[in-house]
């Protein structure tokens, strides 16, 4: 019998994470913020409020139903198409992966927005890996990257950051999106440099546009550029996240079928070129043309073209996006 999974995705072959099996909570594109590199597209539900946008009991079924089967994985990911802290039965979620599935390693991808609310930062406290955004504190300069719901502020974003520091004995790699000509003036990075003195991640990693975002006018910061944002943050290590590697298997069974269902669960999230699609899920470059050419002559499939090649993205009903 064929399993139909709704907030399951991947597993896909993470630079940074290994084989990660994805969590999305959130309906597309249900966010905090509408960032303008974002690689899902514009934000069509901006909220600060959490809910129970999936029913929780629904995404725990699935789990279990999927780690039943003892999965090769690194990690368990909670990200996807949107916020995932929004969900309210994250910390729930949390819990059964860690009363019931103790080996593997669970991570938070979060934009740290909803850390100032004790709940929220109490939800996360099990998990092994949070890794929040940080890339503004300046006003203006928060307000044209993030654009975000109303009641975010730079000022709230560290609040909870320190506090989440203050009560979470996992790691926090804290990811800085450069924007050049935004967030990269000396001032700025001055200003998060400090901050970081203030969270103490583990690590930072400096970020910059690798794949379609959802404004065109952003541009990917030059190997110059992120090495220049990088000397603000001595004394700390980090990591200037670099492009994806060579392909691997992942080796682990997928949720709700084939190849086919993978790459339409992968592109649903994240546009991708043929490149990345064979890394994250360890597949042939052959067969993953041969499904984008199926998806393509039915219509569901969209591609742009940026330096790093040919991007593949699922077609979306709603907002027209930008840039994706
Ligand atoms: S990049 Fe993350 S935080 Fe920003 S809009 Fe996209 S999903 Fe939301």
């Amino acid at each position: 019998m064929k399993l139909v999974m709704k907030h399951l995705f991947g597993p896909v072959n993470s630079r940074r994470l290994g084989i990660s099996l994805g969590i999305d909570l959130v309906p597309f594109k249900t966010c905090s913020l509408n960032c303008v590199y974002c690689e899902c597209g514009r934000t069509s539900r901006l909220t600060a409020s959490p809910a129970e946008f999936a029913p929780t009991d629904e995404v725990i079924a699935e789990l279990r139903m999927y780690l039943a089967s003892q999965p090769r994985l690194d990690a368990i990911t909670f990200s996807g198409s949107g916020e995932p802290t929004l969900h309210s039965g994250i910390g729930r979620i949390i819990d059964v992966i860690k009363d019931e599935f103790p080996g593997y390693r669970v991570v938070v991808l979060t934009n740290g927005t909803l850390l100032w609310r004790e709940a929220v930062r109490r939800s996360l406290l099990r998990a092994d890996v949070i890794i929040p955004s940080l890339d503004a504190l300046g006003e203006e300069a928060f307000k044209k990257i993030s654009r975000p719901a109303p009641g975010i502020t730079p000022r709230r974003l560290l609040d909870g950051l320190v506090r989440l520091r203050g009560e979470f004995a996992g790691r926090i790699l804290l990811e800085i999106f450069i924007v050049p000509g935004v967030n990269d003036s000396e001032e700025e990075l001055s200003r998060l440099a400090e901050a970081c003195g203030r969270i103490r991640p583990d690590r930072i990693q400096i970020n910059s546009l690798d794949r379609p975002g959802s404004e065109k006018w952003v541009r990917p910061a030059s190997a110059e550029e992120l090495a220049r944002a990088r000397s603000f943050f001595s004394g700390f290590e980090v990591d200037i996240i670099g492009k994806p590697g060579p392909r691997a298997a992942t080796g682990a069974a997928r949720p709700g079928g084939g190849l086919d269902e993978a790459v339409r669960a992968t592109l649903e999230r994240r546009p991708s070129t043929v490149e990345d699609l064979c890394r994250a899920l360890g597949a042939s470059p052959g067969k993953i043309e041969k499904t984008l050419a199926g998806l393509a002559s039915r219509g569901l499939i969209t591609t742009s073209e940026l330096s790093r090649g040919t991007f593949y993205a699922i077609k979306k009903e709603g907002p027209k996006r930008g840039g994706a």
